[in-house]
């Protein structure tokens, strides 16, 4: 039996199966009340099918929460596809996927994500049209979502520090933890703002070149959660918050791109009751899945922006419900959300 660690029953559990193509794992299809499921791809290694399973629900119920918070059109699935052991035909085992996502007739929409690449959509393209982060075309919103990701956490970041000290992000402090694809440019769009910025990256060399380019200061990877700021940007891995970090963390406000920020759901209780202002992940970083939605909707790069806009107030109601009700800020998301996926109708705001 599998146990998945999700709040909801999947819509539908799909099993894929092609031995000859090497294709072995499931699409799951969380809920489709706001428009085809949409989520990613992952290429992993699972040691067995009920695994890829339980983290194909988990995923596909994270992606209902984020698109329907992000007010798509789109509803929340995610695919898991186990890496063959041995050699394997990479483009036959894609080509099989994308038959098994043209049979879903577009209740399921794919995209990248951990382990697939921009050749793997291509591959899928050739049988089914329902694939989005495929190879840029001039003209039309797709390509790297990550400059948009940063734009959505940077208006969230303002609007949120406008709640807790009361004006703008210039003059303040804030520790940027991974400066990569979107960590970099949140940083560029910090000290252009007029931010001090202290960064820090398992890849030193990366870190301390941003460094020199926007004069900021470095931590180390074990120093930056802890270190003097306003407001800490959490842009590495997912569980950058457990209960050591939140305790020693110095920021009064948390917000950055990072899936998964909290280790545990608890967590949002423990920043709370150190009242640090938590700006909830998947709300501030739908920049990139909204504009991977464009591409697959027709959608223009102005609504793109448009849409991306809109996470600055939309966090600041979240956190102010939160204040005012007395809830976690990440309690408050994930009700605001569930009442978008039963009123899909709510869908067309830009
Ligand atoms: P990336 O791989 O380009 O950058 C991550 C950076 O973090 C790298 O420079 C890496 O060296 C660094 N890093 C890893 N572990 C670290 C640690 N312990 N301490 C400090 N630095 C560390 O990835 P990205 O695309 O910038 O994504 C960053 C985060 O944002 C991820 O959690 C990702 O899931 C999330 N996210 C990204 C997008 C997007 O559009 N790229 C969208 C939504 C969410």
């Amino acid at each position: 039996m599998v146990v998945a660690a999700t709040r909801s029953v999947p819509e539908e559990c799909i099993r894929l199966e092609d031995p000859k193509a090497g294709l072995d794992g499931y699409i799951v299809i969380h809920s489709t009340a706001r428009g085809p499921a949409a989520g990613g791809c992952r290429f992993w290694t699972y040691d067995a099918p009920e695994a890829a399973l339980a983290d194909a629900m988990r995923l596909a119920e994270g992606m209902s929460y984020k698109n329907a918070s992000a007010e798509l059109p789109l509803g929340g699935g995610k695919s898991v596809i186990r890496r063959p052991a041995g050699d394997f035909d990479r483009k036959a085992l894609f080509e099989a996927f994308g038959e098994a996502v043209e049979r879903l007739g577009g209740r399921y929409v794919t995209a990248e994500d951990v382990g697939t690449t921009i050749a793997d959509m291509e591959a899928i393209a050739t049988n089914t049209r329902h694939v989005a982060g495929r190879t840029a075309r001039p003209g039309f919103a797709g390509g790297d979502p990550s400059p948009w990701t940063a734009l959505g956490v940077f208006e969230a970041m303002k609007a949120a520090a406008r709640l807790r000290f009361g004006g703008s992000l210039a003059g303040t402090t804030v520790a940027v933890q991974g400066v990569g694809s979107v960590g970099g440019r949140l940083a560029r769009l910090l000290a252009e703002e007029g931010a001090k910025l202290v960064l820090a990256d398992i890849d030193g060399a990366r870190a301390s070149a941003l460094a020199d380019e926007l004069g900021a200061q470095l931590a180390s990877i074990d120093t930056i959660a802890g270190i003097a700021c306003d407001v800490f940007a959490p842009c590495a891995l997912g569980g950058a918050l457990d209960a050591a970090t939140v305790a020693g963390l110095k920021a009064g406000l948390v917000c950055g791109a990072a899936n998964n920020q909290l280790a545990t759901p608890e967590m949002a209780q423990a920043l709370a009751a150190r009242s640090i202002l938590y700006a909830p992940d998947y709300v501030v970083n739908a920049g990139g899945i909204i504009n991977v939605a464009a591409e697959y909707l027709g959608e223009s790069e102005d609504q793109v922006r448009g849409r991306v806009l809109a996470i600055g107030p939309r966090t600041a109601g979240i956190l102010e419900m939160a204040e005012a009700e007395g809830l976690t800020s990440s309690a408050v998301a994930d009700r605001e959300a569930e009442a978008k996926m039963r009123r899909p109708e709510v869908a067309e705001t830009v």
